[in-house]
């Protein structure tokens, strides 16, 4: 037998939204985790709780007024919260001021209109910029997971639950709108109100798994970042590297060829020597930004160690490669490399491998890159040498 009482189900989303409000506390202040954005999923909770609350009119405190538009007040400055909490979880600006004007604004302007208690243009104001707030979140997550390189249709799923609710908030004022009759106080047992709050109780649950789902998804992203990356650099570390290597090594008996461009910079100690290690540092992530606008985006730069590179360019012969490390090499020669007012001109010397159907693994490609690298240095430094294919 569904539950068609709306106090009884109110009563449900004011423990639902309690407990989701207590957890994300815990998290927020336990686990110091995105601390600002839990912090804001507890409050938007938590206002929630107090929102379905003062449904009943007994919980209004004395001091306050006893006006129906409590709720929706609190359910504002809720969504409010909702919407920063995205890019708070993301590391991002958060539109503080703007939403702040809006959910304290909006209330005040219906107050000082006179639009209150229950007129339709009050509940069209509030609910209208409530869902504003969801749509805005939904927004914001799905160009979140986009910039964290999620594909569009991955993003736009992962987007989706904020939108419904968005919806959802904004059929209250249409059905209001479309028939009026359905308009009644939300604790009014009528099929429109029983049916929203179920919508209510199942978006309530989805949503706050959504919201941890979001960040769960952005600690897989950072752990993800950790293991495969090279923290100075920010290219792919050693392993990373590899593995895409015997992936691409893989796809080569399918006759895919694939060419390793490998990067070793010159008289690197020397630098090191006289410009000190911080200089050497630096050296190192200018030589990546220079490099990486070389490459297309199917090709990945990887750190082997030291001043040592290596890119993999799938899909590619050695002449294309020999052009590509040619283009870094002159690109690097060209740029000079500036250090405390001393400048220094970086150059490095290139060893190209193209893949063949006799190497039994990815390290034969490489030992080849190596070999020609090996020439590169003994012709002087600052050139580009390649290995023709095996026979
Ligand atoms: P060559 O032209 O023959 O390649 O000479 P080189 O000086 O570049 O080669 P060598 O291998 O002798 O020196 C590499 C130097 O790179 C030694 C080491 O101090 C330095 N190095 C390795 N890793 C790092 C790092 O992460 N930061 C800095 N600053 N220096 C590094
Ligand atoms: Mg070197
Ligand atoms: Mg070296």
């Amino acid at each position: 037998m569904p539950v068609t009482d709306p106090v009884s189900m109110i009563a449900a989303l004011v423990v639902i939204f309690s407990v989701a409000a207590v957890v994300w506390l815990m998290i927020a202040v336990g686990l110091r985790e995105s601390p600002w954005g839990c912090a804001s999923l507890a409050g938007a909770n938590g206002l929630l709780a107090l929102s379905f609350l003062l449904y009943d009119r007994a919980f209004i405190p004395p001091v306050l007024p006893a006006h129906a538009w409590w709720p929706d007040t609190l359910s504002l400055a809720a969504f409010g919260l909702v919407r920063l909490s995205v890019p708070l979880i993301g590391e991002r600006p958060a539109p503080w001021r703007n939403t702040f004007a809006v959910a304290a604004g909006l209330p005040l302007v219906a107050a000082l209109l006179g639009l209150g208690p229950e007129p339709l243009s009050r509940m069209a104001l509030l609910f209208g910029a409530m869902g504003g707030f969801a749509a805005f979140a939904a927004l914001d997550a799905f160009r979140l997971l986009r910039w964290r390189s999620l594909r569009g249709s991955t993003a736009f799923t992962i987007a989706l639950p904020l939108l419904v609710m968005a919806m959802l908030v904004w059929s209250r004022p249409l059905v209001a709108v479309l028939l009026p009759a359905h308009a009644a106080n939300l604790d009014v047992r009528s099929p429109f109100n029983v049916a929203w709050l179920w919508a209510s109780v199942v978006l309530a649950l989805a949503l706050n798994g959504w919201m941890a789902f979001l960040l769960l998804t952005k600690l897989v992203l950072q752990i993800r970042r950790l293991t495969e990356r090279d923290p100075l650099t920010d290219a792919l570390n050693r392993r990373a590297l590899s593995q895409a290597m015997d992936v691409e090594h893989a796809r080569q008996m399918r006759g895919h060829g694939y060419a390793l461009v490998l990067l070793d910079m010159d008289r690197f100690k020397q630098l090191n020597d006289t410009l000190g290690h911080a200089a050497g540092d630096a050296a190192l992530q200018a030589l990546v930004a220079i490099a990486s606008p070389c490459l297309r985006e199917v090709d990945l730069l990887g750190r082997l160690g030291g001043e040592e590179f290596c890119a993999l360019l799938p899909h590619t012969d050695i002449a294309g490669a020999t052009l590509v490390a040619e283009r870094m090499r002159a690109v690097l020669e060209a740029l000079p490399f500036e250090w405390n007012g001393q400048v220094w001109s970086l150059t490095a010397s290139f060893g190209v491998a193209e893949s063949s159907g006799q190497d039994v693994s990815a390290a034969e490609v490489m030992r080849r890159a190596d070999q020609a690298l090996y020439r590169a240095k003994g012709q002087g430094r600052n050139v580009v040498q390649a290995v023709e294919r095996v026979a």
